[in-house]
């Protein structure tokens, strides 16, 4: 865990108040103990007995023998010794969990605030260097006569940046959607057609990686938001080959249907995802290292929507690492299914 400025201050926070109130505490506590000492010495006749502190005296003892009104005191004593000792770990334990609240809560926030910011940084560059690539295409098209094989290449990689755009435009208004009473529609959906369909159109994008799919059954029909699959499904498949080696990339689609359940699997011979990393990639902007450094374009917003996505279908998403390399994802959900989850 990186140590920021605000673990600094924390922790310095912490250690400050909890010193301060052991302080306190101690001084509380000394202070009734001398109090009682002198009231003790004041009603015990006995200058021997005056001699005795009043916190070792064990009123249980046989051999101790005390007169009425010091037994009284020394009972009195004890009780309110208990009472500070109780009150004393109650108000730390309270402290301690209000201190652990406040920092997660500012943990939290100084996190969304920092994706936030790197969403910002990579989708300003998401939408600059497609529009600038199209522009360039447009002006060389306004400024050369090209023959069509030349025309044919342009237009492709326009085409290309025009899918990134539109893409993002799609990633961007749904994750707004879901968050905020998306309508969904519930339908029968035929999974490894719309699986076929979408690797269909990946081939063609992708044609170095190897896609390989395989179903259980020869129909899969799960009720469910066909937008909302697609996208799932189209979002897990795009990381797949985004974080595998260009040119040598395995993706496989496996589609295992159950007694309720479905599972739907997306399994790559990628970089891999490191333990730590697991949990915090379906957080909204999350993307694995620095923003400067990365290498892959994105706005870390794929997994957060298919993570929405799984949850409103009632189901469950898990990750584990592939073998020897790679990634698997893994999506659960009910075949049949009445509402969604808002
Ligand atoms: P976007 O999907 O919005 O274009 P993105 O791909 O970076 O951007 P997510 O799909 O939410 O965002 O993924 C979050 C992060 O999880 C990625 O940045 C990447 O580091 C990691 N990740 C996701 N899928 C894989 C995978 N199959 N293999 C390795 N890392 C992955
Ligand atoms: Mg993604």
């Amino acid at each position: 865990m990186k140590i920021s400025r605000t673990h600094i201050i924390f922790g310095f926070l912490l250690v400050f108040v909890l010193s301060f109130c052991s302080w306190w505490f101690y001084l509380i506590h000394n202070k009734n103990k001398e109090l009682y000492q002198a009231k003790y010495a004041l009603i015990t006749a006995d200058s021997t007995a005056q001699t005795i502190d009043i916190n070792s005296i064990n009123l249980k003892a046989d051999s101790i023998i005390l007169s009425p009104q010091s037994e009284a005191l020394v009972a009195e004593y004890k009780r309110e010794n208990r009472m500070i000792v109780w009150e004393g770990i109650g108000f730390f334990l309270s402290l301690i969990i209000g201190i652990w609240i406040v920092f997660r809560s500012i943990r939290s926030e100084v996190a969304l605030t920092k994706q936030q910011h790197n969403f910002l940084q990579s989708i300003t560059h998401e939408l600059k260097s497609p529009i600038a690539s199209i522009r360039l295409v447009l002006e060389t098209f306004q400024k050369r006569n090209l023959n069509k094989e030349q025309m044919d290449k342009f237009t492709g990689n326009a085409l290309k940046d025009v899918e990134r755009l539109q893409n993002l435009v799609d990633n961007v208004l749904l994750a707004t959607k879901i968050e905020n009473a998306y309508s969904w529609s519930l339908t029968d959906i035929d999974v490894i057609e719309l699986t076929e369909r979408i690797l269909a159109k990946m081939r063609q994008k992708h044609p170095k990686v190897d896609f390989k799919s395989r179903y259980t059954a020869n129909e899969i029909i799960v009720k469910a938001d066909i937008t909302a699959f697609t996208s799932l499904a189209v979002n897990l498949i795009e990381n797949a080959v985004k974080y595998s080696p260009k040119g040598d990339a395995e993706i496989k689609v496996t589609i295992r249907k159950g007694v309720k359940n479905i599972d739907y699997e997306v399994s790559d011979n990628g970089i891999g995802i490191p333990l730590e990393e697991k949990q915090r990639i379906f957080d909204k902007f999350y993307r694995i290292g620095n923003e400067d450094t990365r290498k892959t374009k994105g706005t870390g917003l794929g997994l957060h929507i298919v993570k929405e996505i799984v949850k409103a279908h009632r189901g469950w998403i898990i990750v584990k690492d592939n073998s020897p390399v790679g990634t698997i994802f893994r999506v659960t959900v009910p075949m049949k299914l009445n509402r969604v989850n808002d």
